[in-house]
This record gives structure tokens, sequence and C-alpha cells, in this order.
């Protein structure tokens, strides 16, 4: 398996706890029993109700922009797996994640507690992100909305970094680091362009 050298590193990515931490997670632990085979390939996977896990690539690029380190408490809006959360907490950090299908939130705590991951995970709409648990050192969102959330920058302590795909529906979209200086001060760089499946809204 030569996942992480092939394809994370052999692109730039040079966090060395993030490539620690994308060695040591098992994602085929992650992935339903048709795609075994595919686990450690170059793109994403179905997981059910029309949802990916993400490219271990994108994972890693967001993982890194997040430039956390352990200790910090980082909130994922969009579960899927689990495994991104597996690999923030695989790399030391406080992880709280949400996801809005119940089925998957499930499936992912399940595998999260038989791996010993201690995540913390909630099923809601992730747009209004964790308030009682707030403030993040780190947000990272996995699904694409058509704007930022407004509800999750107010939720970045400062220094705080959030990493979100934003994108019109159907198209490619482009993935954004925002930073919040010590004096409130917000900061946007591109990361590229991306395909993330939508973020969905809770029905009123
Ligand atoms: N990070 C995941 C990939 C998830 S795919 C992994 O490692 O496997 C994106 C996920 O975001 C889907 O499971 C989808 O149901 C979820 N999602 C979409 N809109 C959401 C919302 N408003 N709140 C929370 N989760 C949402």
């Amino acid at each position: 398996m030569s996942m992480v050298e092939d394809q994370i590193e052999a692109r730039g990515i040079e966090s060395s706890s993030v490539l620690a931490a994308m060695a040591a997670v098992p994602r085929h632990r992650f992935v339903q029993d048709d795609w075994q085979g595919s686990a450690y390939r170059d793109h994403p996977l179905p997981i059910g109700y029309g949802q990916t896990i993400s490219q271990p690539y994108i994972v890693a690029l967001m993982t890194e922009a997040l430039d956390v380190a352990p200790g910090d408490r980082v909130l994922e809006i969009g579960t899927g797996s689990g495994y991104q959360a597996a690999v923030l907490a695989e790399m030391g950090l406080e992880v709280y994640t949400i996801e809005i299908i119940p089925e998957l939130a499930a499936r992912a705590e399940a595998t999260l507690r038989a791996l010993g991951y201690a995540v913390k995970a909630g099923t809601s709409d992730g747009y209004f992100g964790w308030l009682e648990e707030a403030p993040f050192d780190g947000i990272i969102v996995t699904a694409a909305p058509d704007h930022l959330p407004q509800p999750l920058l107010g939720q970045l302590a400062p220094g705080g970094v959030m990493v979100i795909p934003v994108g019109p529906i159907g198209a490619v979209q482009t993935l954004w680091r925002f930073s919040v200086a010590d004096d409130g001060a917000v900061l946007a760089e591109s990361l590229g362009a991306v395909a993330f499946v939508p973020f969905t809204r809770a029905e009123e």
C-alpha cells in the first residue's frame, strides 16, 4: 500500500503529522464491502445515501491546510464514513463532527468506536455549527454549500482556520481557506478547484 507516498507526498503534502495519520488510519474500515479492493485508490468512493468518502489526496490537502496542533479543537461538518474524523483524531486533535443523514452518522460512530477513536459526533444540519462546544481552532467542511455559512465563521477562535469548498450545485467548486487573525480580520485564500457532494439543508 503506497497511498501516502504515491498520491499524497508526491503531490507536495509535507506535514509529517498528516502523512503519519493517513498511514495509520485503516481506510478500508470506512468503505463498504463492495469497495474494499479500491479503498486505497486515488479517487472518492460511494458510501451510500448518494454520499462519498473523499479522495485521499483531498483529505490530506484539507487537513494540512487546517494547520492545527495536537490538543486543538476541530469541528468537521459532514461526517460521512467517519474517515476524515479518524485522521483528525489520529493527529491528537479533539474532534467534533456533525452529519445530517442519521444512518451515516450511526454507522460512522460505530466504526470510530470500534477503532478506538474518541470523537464527539452529532446528527444535525451543520450549517449552524456546534454552538455549545465553540469556539474551534479549526473547522473543516466536507460538503459544498453555495455560500459561506456565517454561523461557522462565528465559531472560529482567534487564529482559527476554516477549510471549505464553496460553489453552485452541480458545478466545480473552489476550496477556500479562511483564517481569522487575532484582531478578527478574515483572510481568504483559494486552494484550487474541487468537486464535493452538495451541502444539504434540513427541511423546516
Ligand atoms: N468527511 C467524509 C466525507 C463526507 S461526504 C468522510 O470522510 O467520509 C459529505 C457528507 O456531508 C455527507 O455524508 C453528507 O450527508 C454530509 N452533509 C451534507 N450537508 C450537510 C449538513 N448541512 N450538515 C451536516 N452534514 C452534511
